[in-house]
Order: C-alpha cells, then structure tokens, then sequence
C-alpha cells in the first residue's frame, strides 16, 4: 500500500504536537500514535479527586519563544492562557528581586543593585560575572557542574543560594552539583541575558492539556491530520522508500517518546545501536508536586513564592490567576527529603513552611493530594551527549526534549525539537 506522502509522529507530548502541527500547518497528511489516552506527555492535564490539575506544576518564561508561537498556530492563545508578570523571586523576609519593566540590560542591573538581602559587594560580583559571561557570548571553555563553575567565579553567599542555584534546579531540574554548567549558561543566555521580557514569568490561567496538546490535536485534525490516542507503537519496519508502523505505511516517522522509550521501538534495529548505547547511559531526576487546597480567600503576595527548606522549594498561587480560589502548588524539583514522605507528612511539612512564609495567620488546607513523577526529566549532566533530528535510517526522525541539545528538558526544549524534525522533513524532497 502507498504512503501518499503521510507522515507518523510517534507520541503526542508537546515535541510531537509541535511536529505534527508544523507539518499540518504546511499541508503534510499526518498521523500522531500516543499511547496514553490523552495528548500531552509529562506537562498534561490529570484528574484527582474530581478536580482538572496537572500532573505537575510548570512554569513557561517570556524566553519560550517557539513555545509561544506554536501556541498561536495552534488557536491556543497566549494572552488568554497565560498570565504575563515581571520576574519576581521572593522568599519572603529573606530575600527579594524584582526586575522592573525596562529595556535590557538595565531592568537586570536596577533588580540586581535593588535586590533586597544581599550586600552590595555581591551584587557588584553578580554583575560582573553576567557581563563576563556575555563577553563570552555564553560559551564555557569546558563544561562543568554548575556548582564547580560558580566557585570558580566567586559566585557565593545569598546570591547563590537564592538565585543561581535555585535557578539551576528550576531550569535543569538537577542540582547544581551535578548540573552542566554550559547548558545553564544558555538558560542564562535567553533569559536574564536576553531581551527585557524573555525573564517575564508565563502562569498558566488554565491546566496544561488547554494550554496547548488539546488545542493542538484539535487543529491538527483540522487540518486534515489525526490523532489518535490509546494506540501504543509497537512495530517499526522499513519498507521501499519508507516506514510501516503496526503495519501502516508511511514516508517517514518521527520518534517523539522519551529517551527511555526509544529501545522498546528500536532496539531491534542495530543501525541505532549507538544511539540506544548513548540514552542508555542518562540518569533521570524526579518532580513532585503537592497540592493544597485552602479556603478560597487564602492568597499569596506573590503568584510564586520561594521556600527556604528545609522540604519545600517554591510555591505556586493558582487562584491568583483565574483557577481554584485557595488551591496551592508547591514544586519539589530533584531528589529530596519530600521523596521520603507520605502526602500528610508532606502536606505538614509544607503548610507549616508555607504559613513561616506568610506574615498572616494560615488555617489548615481541607484538601491534599501530590503527584510524583519518578522519571520527569532526563538528569542534565555536563557534557551529556545528545542526539540530532536525523538518525542513522532514512525517513526515520527523532524529537523530544533530549534532542534540543542547546537546553534542558523543558517544554521550550521539547517544542524546538519537534519544530526542528518538521523542518529536517519538510526540507527533503
Ligand atoms: C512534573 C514535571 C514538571 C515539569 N516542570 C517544567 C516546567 O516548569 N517548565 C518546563 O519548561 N518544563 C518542565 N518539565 C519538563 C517538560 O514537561 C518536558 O521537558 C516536556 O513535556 C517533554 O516533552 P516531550 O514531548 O519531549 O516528551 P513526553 O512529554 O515524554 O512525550 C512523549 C510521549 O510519547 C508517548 N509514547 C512513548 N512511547 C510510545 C509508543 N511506543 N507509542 C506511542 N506513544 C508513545 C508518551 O506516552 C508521551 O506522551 C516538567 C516535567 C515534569 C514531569
């Protein structure tokens, strides 16, 4: 049977619906195979306890640039589905930077110089070290670990502790003592070092599966595409000049899947043995996410707001911005004490870090319930070898968040990658 041109995009996390989208948008016939029973991947929309959550609270910046614009080519629109606000980082009584609305570079220098518990002497250091860094255009000589590198540039005291290295685990999702150092660098590079909104925080006004995988399974349809969910890959065969997929014929496919998901489809196929040995070796971190629901007129000062430990790391006010009155996010981003604790114990830990935060007093939440992803992002690692869009067969493309070597695993990440595939696709014959 011919391919007519078809393409199939195996997995419909946000790599493989920015793909399939690029592709639709173009006017190729596409087909995505997800095997859960909702588009999406890790940043999708869940239910628990009859409530639309998501299985883990994210946060976009202005940086997300193909993010935003694919939203746009999907319908799904930025304005009304996300809530602009300046970069605030508060951990209340601690510490605080506020960068204001000016053009770059100043809005950085103004917040550095005015950021509230930290001396002057490392505020002077701080700027120093980003205006070394964009003299560097953000390249290391060799990677390091974050940690290693922040030595080494006399990185150390408040500054450290409540911007760089929390950045470092919000961004790569592994603690700096083993994060890479030059992948943090090109966080860096697009965001405090980029144009004055790229530090702007994007808070979701509704869960993620609106966000955009919904949307965009939608306009793919369309246009003429498919997806089709609950149809897990598990047969990849060459033929002629393309791809059978559990014996449906196609010109090429795309791999969207995690890396951990790559051997099951290819490790019958010994062209990719070294691709397979590569993501074989990445170690994975852990999310987890607790919600707590509180009286609706509970809010924070902030819609995110720092935690000083000892459990809990940031906490998100999805009230403030149009979801639940009262419910609380609070993000646990890598290993931690959390891992060892059961929802109430977690749940106590963080309703009395949260109410230490807070001048006011905070009544007890009357709802709690965590969502722990063992495996949500790969451990970004310095000098970890990343795959290409290309692979070692013909008509046979990967995407996903491992592929966009220039980031970690993020959703800007994974939406470049399947924009990138659509492209390597689009530019062949
Ligand atoms: C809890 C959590 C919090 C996070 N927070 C942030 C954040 O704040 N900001 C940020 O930018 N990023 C964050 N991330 C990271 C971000 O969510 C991911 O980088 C991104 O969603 C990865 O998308 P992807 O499409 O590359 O992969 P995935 O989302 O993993 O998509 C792959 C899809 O392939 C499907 N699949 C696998 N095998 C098969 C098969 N054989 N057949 C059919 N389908 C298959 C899977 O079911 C899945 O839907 C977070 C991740 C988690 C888990």
């Amino acid at each position: 049977m011919a391919a007519g041109g078809r393409i199939a995009v195996v997995g419909a996390g946000w790599a493989g619906l920015a793909c399939a989208a690029e592709l639709a948008a173009a006017g190729r016939p596409v087909v995505v195979l997800e095997a859960s029973r909702q588009p999406g991947g890790r940043a999708r929309s869940v239910e628990l306890d009859g409530r639309r959550l998501d299985n883990g609270q994210h946060l976009l910046v202005g940086a997300y640039t193909e993010t935003l614009r694919l939203m746009r080519l999907v319908g799904a629109d930025p304005a009304c589905l996300l809530a602009r606000l300046p970069l605030c980082i508060d951990y209340p009584g601690r510490f605080r930077l506020q960068l204001p609305d000016w053009p770059a570079p100043l809005h950085l220098a103004a917040g550095l110089l005015r950021a509230e518990g930290v001396g002057l002497r490392e505020k002077l250091a701080a700027a120093a070290f980003m205006q070394e860094l964009k003299r560097r255009r953000f390249r290391l000589e060799s990677d390091a670990t974050v940690a290693a590198w922040l030595d080494a540039h006399g990185q150390r005291g408040a500054l450290r502790r409540f911007l760089w290295e929390p950045l470092c685990l919000a961004a790569l999702n592994t603690p700096p003592a083993q994060a890479s150092a030059q992948i943090f660098a090109n966080v860096l590079r697009d965001s405090l070092g980029g144009p004055s909104g790229a530090t702007d925080l994007l808070l979701q006004r509704a869960d993620l599966g609106r966000v955009f995988p919904e949307q965009a399974a939608r306009r793919i349809a369309e246009l003429g595409g498919e997806v089709r969910t609950s149809h897990r890959v598990r047969d990849l065969q060459p033929q002629d000049d393309g791809w059978r997929v559990d014996g449906e014929c196609f010109d090429h496919v795309v791999l969207a899947v995690a890396p951990q998901h790559l051997a099951p489809l290819l490790a019958a196929r010994p062209a990719h043995a070294a691709l397979l040995r590569q993501v074989d070796g990445y170690a994975y971190e852990p999310i987890g996410t607790l919600y707590l629901s509180y009286p609706a007129e509970v809010r924070l000062p902030f819609p995110m707001l720092g935690l000083a430990g000892p459990v809990g790391q940031w906490v998100f006010d999805r009230g403030a911005q149009g979801g639940p009155a009262g419910l609380l996010a609070c993000v646990f981003s890598g290993g931690g004490e959390w891992e060892g604790l059961d929802d109430d114990a977690l749940a106590a830990a963080l309703h009395a870090e949260i109410a230490a935060a807070l001048a006011d007093p905070l009544p007890p939440p009357h709802w709690r319930r965590s969502v722990r992803e063992r495996r949500a992002t790969f451990s970004c690692r310095p000098d970890l070898p990343r795959p290409t869009a290309a692979t070692a067969e013909r008509g046979l493309w990967l995407a996903g968040d491992h592929t966009c070597a220039d980031y970690p695993a993020t959703i800007e990440g994974a939406v470049r990658s399947g924009v990138a595939a659509a492209r390597a696709i689009l530019s062949q014959r």
